[in-house]
């Protein structure tokens, strides 16, 4: 491979769970990619060991007083900058090729919009922008030419087992359904009278995977799902009733496809994102991701059965948020993270969360998402709207 073919690489939210498994595939395979912008919000730490690492031309931190912090700190070459402005730069520059989108949550939003506008290959983790303002990011990738590859395990492999030319219609390909896993979290097959008491703590292990702490609780309420189930539904241009969620304990099978002549194609592999993001990377290529394969014969069994939508409320959520259209799925997005928010803060209960959100959604006038605006003034208006109500105490 010639020193052109070498692919610069915006890494935005580089210090969290996805970021540093990028930063690991990358370090694998300095002959195909280069670092080109590492951002974060105030990890000043991390950062300041990556740059020593990866030495990229810019660090953005989105924190003023964590730039300005590792702005004080050896940094060689590396131009230190901060805040929005910086972070839609750095997703757009003309001389990078692809952006990993993993800063989590809304705030992810406007850097992995530029980025789609910019045409450059989107390897999208930061599933809540497409949640907040799905029809608006497709549009931005259609317009600017990017090319989208999904990095959630589950979408990477819908992705790996749709047709090679899947043009966004079921029929003409036979496709039946989409099969989308969901290992349960950690309070699989507990009735919620058990969940009232659980802590953050026990909300943020979860049985598989390592994730970062907002993720992690999503898991454990299913609002995860959810979230996957919207996503889904815009990257591949499908309906709620054409997923099925899955309950799968071991994420081995990372999801499926279901064909009319009764086929269905899985993607199978360890739980390890660095798997995904290597195939976003390398994409229609191959790379090593550093994952070890995977052992059948060690995992011997596989297990299915169907989401208890008593216990975990978030999912019907989430298809209601989906079906009312418009700025809904922004406002779930929205009083989600104020709800897990308060919930690591122990603010609110496990089972106040879905709670909280289906109030604020009883609460919402829908409007049309034919622009950013609209949106950002959405997810503004419900996070106050929950704040409210926590703040009145009544759940
Ligand atoms: P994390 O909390 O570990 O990391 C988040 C990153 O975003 C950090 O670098 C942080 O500094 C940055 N960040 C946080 N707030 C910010 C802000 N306001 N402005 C700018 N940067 C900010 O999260 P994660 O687990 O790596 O998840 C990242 C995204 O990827 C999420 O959208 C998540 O849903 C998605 N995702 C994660 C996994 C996983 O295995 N961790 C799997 C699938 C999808
Ligand atoms: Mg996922």
């Amino acid at each position: 491979m010639t020193a052109r073919q070498v692919q610069n690489i915006t890494v935005l939210g580089a210090t969290g769970s996805i970021g540093q498994s990028t930063l690991d595939v990358i370090r694998r395979h300095p002959d195909k990619y280069r670092v080109f912008a590492l951002t974060a919000a105030r990890s000043v730490d991390i950062m300041l060991r990556d740059i020593n690492e990866f030495r990229p031309r810019y660090a953005v931190m989105a924190d003023e007083s964590a730039a300005r912090h590792l702005g004080a700190a050896d940094t060689g070459d590396t131009e230190i900058l901060c805040g929005a402005d910086a972070l839609a730069m750095v997703a757009s520059h003309a001389e990078v090729q692809q952006v990993m989108a993993a800063i989590v949550g809304a705030a992810g939003l406007l850097p992995s919009l530029a980025a789609a506008e910019a045409g450059k290959r989107v390897l999208l983790a930061n599933k809540e922008s497409l949640v907040m303002a799905g029809p608006l990011f497709m549009a931005a990738v259609a317009r600017g030419g990017a090319e989208l590859l999904p990095i959630d395990s589950e979408h990477n492999a819908i992705f790996q087992s749709l047709p090679q030319h899947y043009g966004g219609d079921f029929a003409p390909h036979g496709i039946d359904k989409i099969l989308l896993t969901a290992s349960g979290g950690p309070f699989r097959g507990k009735p919620r009278s058990e969940l009232a008491e659980v802590t953050p703590a026990q909300a943020v292990a979860h049985p598989n995977w390592s994730m970062g702490a907002k993720i992690s609780v999503d898991s454990a309420t299913l609002m995860n799902k959810g979230l996957e189930l919207i996503e889904a539904c815009f990257l591949f241009h499908c309906l709620p009733h054409q997923v099925q969620v899955v309950v799968h304990p071991q994420s081995v099978i990372h999801s499926m496809v279901q064909y009319c002549d009764g086929s269905v194609i899985a993607q199978l592999g360890q739980p390890d994102m660095r798997t995904p993001i290597a195939y976003g990377m390398a994409w229609p290529q191959r790379i090593d991701a550093g994952v070890k394969h995977l052992d059948l014969f060690d995992i011997a069994r596989l297990d299915f059965m169907p989401p208890d939508e008593d216990a975990f409320p978030c999912l019907r959520l989430a298809r209601q948020a989906f079906a009312a259209g418009g700025t809904m799925p922004a406002v779930l997005n929205a009083a989600n993270e104020v709800a897990v928010d308060a919930f690591l803060q122990q603010e609110l209960s496990f089972n106040a969360i879905p709670v909280l959100i289906e109030q604020v959604m009883q609460r919402h006038s829908v409007a049309p998402t034919d622009q950013l605006d609209i949106v950002l003034a959405a997810d503004d208006w419900a996070r106050q709207c929950a704040r409210r109500i926590i703040a009145e105490d009544s759940l």
